[in-house]
């Protein structure tokens, strides 16, 4: 790493020595990082950098390599990932960051624990699911939601944190079916005591796709943190819209799509969206046959309170995840049990 490097990264952890116990490695091994790292092959290009597959100390990691014009996206989720007790089952792995010169070209890295399976956009697009299937997938997210929503007090806690950018593409699926949460280049800091919301100094949005429609007609306090919260559980509802057409009953699911497939153009504008979302007031249809399934109607009605046009009436996370859990004890073909751990 250049010196540069160093003084950035030392900035972005606040000059302490480790990165804390939330995340990532101590400080003076992530300075070398990106020297320990063979890159294998890209496995994701997007507008704002490069995600790579590679292999650290004999085990594959994920390699996700920012363009420097990106350097805010980059130090927010160095940032959140180096939060004291973010560490969670649901919540993608984080190994550390590191600033590095190639060809004189400085580079940002971030590593972290690599997912064969890909998003769950990736994942969606190529299997169809059984009900426990499901229940697997909406649970562990909204498990992972429930801990980055929650402010947990103490020396030792954490600051709650809204994502603003959820969606099935920043969601990774593990190899037994469950999910994390990924991609925190957006994400927002809140201390209940302090009353302190850090909203960072990103300059970019959210996806327009997913964004709720108070963010749209640009009605939304962001001074409000719990406003943030409901956004999130806005783009919440979408996901498990996308997931349950893919949920097979009575031997049918529906094929994949992207939220507003079929009133939207790929990539639309901040005015296509506002028009769908906020002055039409559409939303995904429920296709008929989730009527005769008590699991999909139970999903069904649950997503229509997260994307409601009105931001107060929406569920918390919490409640998300607790009527997920009483819906799936209902239903006998999902023999299922949710463990709340946190891990340190
Ligand atoms: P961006 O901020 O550019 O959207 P993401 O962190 O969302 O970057 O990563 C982009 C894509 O790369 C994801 O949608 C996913 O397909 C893939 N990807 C990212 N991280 C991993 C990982 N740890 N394991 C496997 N695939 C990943
Ligand atoms: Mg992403
Ligand atoms: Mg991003």
């Amino acid at each position: 790493a250049t010196s540069a490097g160093d003084s950035t990264l030392r900035e972005v952890f606040q000059h302490s020595v480790t990165s804390g116990s939330g995340g990532g490695l101590p400080l003076l091994i992530q300075r070398t990082l990106s020297k320990q790292v063979s890159l294998i092959e890209c496995i994701g290009k997007g507008r704002y950098g490069e995600v790579w597959k590679g292999v650290w100390h004999g085990e594959h990691v994920a390699v996700k390599i920012f363009f420097t014009r990106d350097e805010q996206s980059w130090k927010r989720e160095t940032e959140i990932y180096s939060t004291v007790l973010l560490r969670h089952e649901n919540i993608l792995g984080y190994i550390g960051s590191d600033m590095t010169s190639r060809n004189s070209c400085t580079q940002l890295w971030l590593l972290t624990h690599f997912y064969p399976l890909g998003s769950l956009f990736d994942h969606l697009s190529r299997t169809a699911l059984s009900h426990y299937d499901m229940v697997n997938i909406c649970l562990s997210i909204a498990n992972g939601l429930v801990h980055l929503h929650t402010e947990i007090h103490g020396t030792e806690g954490k600051p709650a944190i809204a994502h603003r950018d959820l969606k099935s593409k920043n969601i990774l699926v593990r190899i037994n079916g469950t999910c994390v949460i990924a991609d925190f280049g957006l994400a927002v800091l809140h201390t209940q005591s302090t009353g302190k919301i850090d909203l960072g100094t990103n300059p970019k949005v959210g996806t327009k796709r997913y964004m709720a429609p108070e963010v749209l007609d640009e009605s939304i306090n962001l001074e409000c943190f719990e406003a943030l919260r409901r956004a999130d559980i806005y783009a919440l509802g979408l996901i498990f819209w996308e997931v349950c057409r893919r949920t097979v009953s009575s031997g049918i699911a529906e094929e994949y799509k992207i939220p507003y497939y079929d009133v939207v153009p790929s990539d639309p504008s901040f005015e296509d969206m506002r028009k769908v979302v906020c002055t039409d007031n559409y939303r995904p249809s429920i296709p008929n046959r989730w009527s005769s399934d008590p699991i999909l109607s139970g999903m069904a009605k649950l997503m229509r309170e997260c994307w409601h046009q009105n931001p107060n009436v929406r569920l918390s996370v919490l409640r998300i995840k607790k009527t997920i859990q009483k819906l799936s004890a209902s239903d006998h073909k999902v023999p299922f049990s949710y463990e709340d751990e946190v891990c340190v």
